[in-house]
């Protein structure tokens, strides 16, 4: 027997809660966790449960019934009710464009709502808003439906997202280049709605939260994610106390060695970084989620390509399996649940090799 095996193989039953948080915090699991720390939403769900965009993003038992078929119509261990990335950009005061039940909601950039540190006030309301407070009720929902078997996952937008979404993406990058120190105030201002949201998503029961902070591998590089994200990073691990799940799309080998520094439970990776690679650098200092391909793999392609991406994570001993990020809303069923199947046959043949 591998020590990999008997890893596995000691520990006996657990629910999907227990084992996903297990996973966070690379201790053994009876299996590995299939969890979607960004949206599994899609429309064939929203059809299934009568819950649709952009509806399911503003009103509670709406978010909640659909968040909840990842768990029950799907057979993932996480079920994750903040499908969207605009939630608090909303509570800011961002024009949001909410669509229609096939697109997701987007911030109108091209009104942004800051140019200056000054301009930078939270309001009063930033969690209790309705966009915010919606994501707060569902989570109780949830917690209050699906009970304590299952993890629930939150979502709080990091400073360099919300650089985004309310200085406008374009000059929030050119003011990155042009004036390091305007930029951390701002990012220092921004951080507190980071810690605000994140912790009345405790107090409403997440059992860990999703950190989006999108210093992208095609927009900015790891010598600017050092620069300026790491050490605010490593500071939420102590000001929002749960397990965070950093997110960053795109190629980032060049800046895993510092994220894995952060103190983070975990960072979702992108399908354009190789686990084998990934789990070398991050070398059981963060745990792994995610690689499975969105756009080509889930939306286009059939179970047998995606049971095969989800092989190699587990081969590569990645710590918890998913789709790389928010998955296209018209990605089939069938793809979806290939990833469960593919981690419970994956096991089985494990066990059979003892
Ligand atoms: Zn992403």
């Amino acid at each position: 027997m591998t020590d990999a095996n008997h890893e596995f193989n000691q520990v006996s039953e657990m629910t999907s809660r227990q084992r996903v948080l297990a996973a966070l915090k690379r201790e053994p699991v009876d299996r590995t966790p299939v969890c979607n720390p960004t949206s599994v939403a899609t429309v064939e769900l929203m059809d299934l449960v009568d819950a649709h965009f952009p509806d399911a993003n503003r009103d509670p038992v709406k978010m909640a019934r659909l968040a909840a078929t990842s768990y029950t119509e799907l057979g993932f261990d996480s079920v994750m009710p903040v499908f969207s990335i605009i939630q608090e950009s909303s509570a800011l005061g961002c024009k949001i464009q909410w669509e229609m039940k096939d697109n997701w909601p987007t911030v109108k950039m091209s009104e942004p709502i800051w140019a200056e540190p000054e301009d930078i006030i939270i309001p009063p309301d930033l969690c209790t808003h309705p966009d915010t407070h919606c994501v707060l009720e569902a989570i109780r929902i949830l917690r209050r439906e699906l009970g304590d078997d299952v993890c629930i996952i939150g979502k709080t937008m990091g400073p360099w997202s919300l650089g985004y979404h309310c200085f406008g993406v374009e000059k929030f990058l050119l003011m990155s280049l042009d004036d390091p120190d305007k930029t951390r105030q701002c990012l220092d201002r921004m951080k507190q709605v980071t810690i605000d949201f994140g912790r009345a998503q405790i107090d409403a029961g997440v059992d860990a939260l999703t950190l989006p902070d999108h210093a992208t591998g095609d927009l900015v590089s790891g010598a600017y994610y050092e620069k300026y994200l790491q050490e605010m990073h490593t500071e939420f691990v102590e000001d929002i106390p749960i397990p965070l799940i950093l997110h960053i799309c795109g190629r980032t080998v060049d800046r895993m060695d510092y994220i894995a520094q952060t103190g983070m439970a975990a960072f979702h990776y992108d399908s354009k970084n190789e686990p084998d690679e990934s789990m070398c650098i991050c070398n059981q200092r963060i745990s792994l989620i995610g690689n499975i391909n969105n756009p080509e793999t889930l939306y286009s392609k059939g179970p047998e390509s995606v049971t095969a991406e989800v092989r190699k994570n587990l081969d590569a001993r990645v710590q918890l399996v998913g789709a790389e990020c928010a998955i296209p809303l018209q990605t089939p069923i069938e793809n979806l649940k290939a990833i469960p199947q593919t981690v419970r046959d994956w096991h089985r043949e494990q066990d059979h090799r003892n």
